[in-house]
């Protein structure tokens, strides 16, 4: 990833904010995490989307952006 700094100060504290929201929204679903499309056991967590899936609706739900890691 390459990134164009015009602040470390500004970069450091975007990337803080972001990491809590993220740690907060997953602790808060670790009992039972469950699949936003079909409600069965959620086994990805889309930060885009900020929604739980499924491995088939994950699938489903990233038909179309499935390049970043194709033989993951
Ligand atoms: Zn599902
Ligand atoms: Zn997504």
């Amino acid at each position: 990833m390459n990134y164009i700094l015009y602040s470390a100060e500004n970069v450091l504290l975007t990337h803080v904010i972001k990491c809590r929201i993220d740690v907060e929204a997953f602790h808060a679903a670790l009992d039972m995490p469950t699949c936003k499309l079909c409600a069965n056991e959620a086994q990805w967590y889309c930060e885009n989307d900020q929604e739980y899936f499924c491995q088939s609706c994950d699938e489903l739900a990233h038909e179309a952006d499935d390049n970043d890691n194709p033989n993951d």
